[in-house]
């Protein structure tokens, strides 16, 4: 067991950006980048912008997915060698959808204590201007590049009563509605875009009314939130149970077989199933 206790020496911060509005950063955060001796980013470019708007200038290290353990193993030596440092996403907070994990768990595993400085990520303001349920929510971040969830993926985001969120990009934003639709059926949903820019924009909906939406006024990032499932627990078995009797079907399974199989696998009705099979042809 090992404890991090704040506020004392801490030599390594993991340090939340703006998600747009270069003002939304606190005094804190330009404290802490103030007096590290060196900042690791995700693309020197992007945080070269944001270290000239507050006129901080520190020695970059560049540390992103494809080279983040060699990095963080030079950032650990850094360390050792009694300097300071500082983690900084390309926007938001690292480890958000964003690199990052691998160099919290090295300085860990080297004894390093660390401390996260807050700040703005698009989850949240997307959630809370959502107008959908706050009280608990699930955050996928983004879907695979293929949309190709596995059923046992699929059955899961369906059945959660929590409100779900996903992150996602204008190019792609057309497809991934369609496939939520497809696997949630129609729900409340709100995509959240461009949030503390100038094209901020709410726009609320069902997925079913984004079917046929013109996707070629969404420009920029976007936030997908999703209401939670509604439905019951005996009903969410149901309709799993239904998938799978289908997936037995597709193997060559008659449907007689295949509903006693689901049936006896998910202790429900053998007859309901059939029957929901038969009326649903
Ligand atoms: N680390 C970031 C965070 O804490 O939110 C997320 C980084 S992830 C690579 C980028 C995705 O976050 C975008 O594709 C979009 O889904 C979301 N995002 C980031 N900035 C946004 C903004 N200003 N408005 C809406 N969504 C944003």
């Amino acid at each position: 067991m090992k404890r991090n206790k704040s506020f004392t020496k801490i030599p390594f911060y993991f340090v939340a950006t703006p998600i747009g509005n270069l003002s939304e950063f606190s005094n804190r955060a330009i404290d802490i980048l103030n007096n590290v001796d060196f900042i690791a980013c995700e693309d020197t470019r992007v945080t070269g912008v944001l270290l000239s708007y507050y006129k901080i200038s520190k020695p970059l290290i560049s540390l992103f997915e494809h080279n983040e353990k060699e990095k963080a193993l030079e950032i650990i030596k850094q360390i050792q060698k009694g300097q300071t440092g500082a983690y900084v996403s390309d926007a938001g907070y690292p480890l958000i959808s964003d690199p990052g994990a691998i160099l919290v768990n090295e300085l860990l595993s080297n004894d390093i204590y660390i401390s996260v400085i807050n700040g703005p990520s698009a989850l949240l303001p997307a959630l809370i201007g959502s107008g959908i349920s706050t009280s608990s929510f699930y955050f996928r971040g983004f879907l695979p590049p293929k949309l190709n969830l596995s059923f046992d993926e699929e059955s899961c985001l369906r059945t959660r009563k929590e409100t779900l969120i996903f992150y996602e990009s204008p190019h792609r934003i057309k497809k991934t509605m369609s496939y939520l639709y497809d696997i949630l059926g129609d729900r409340k949903v709100t995509l959240a875009r461009e949030l503390t820019k100038i094209n901020e924009e709410y726009l609320y909906g069902t997925l079913k009314e984004f079917l046929t939406f013109d996707y070629k006024t969404i420009k920029g990032e976007i936030v997908i939130v999703v209401e939670g499932s509604t439905i019951s627990n005996e009903d969410i078995i149901f309709e799993n149970s239904k998938k799978q009797v289908s997936l037995l079907l597709k193997e060559n399974y008659a449907l007689k077989e295949a509903c006693k199989i689901v049936s006896l696998l998910n202790n429900i009705s053998k007859n309901a199933l059939y029957r929901a099979f038969l009326t649903d042809k």
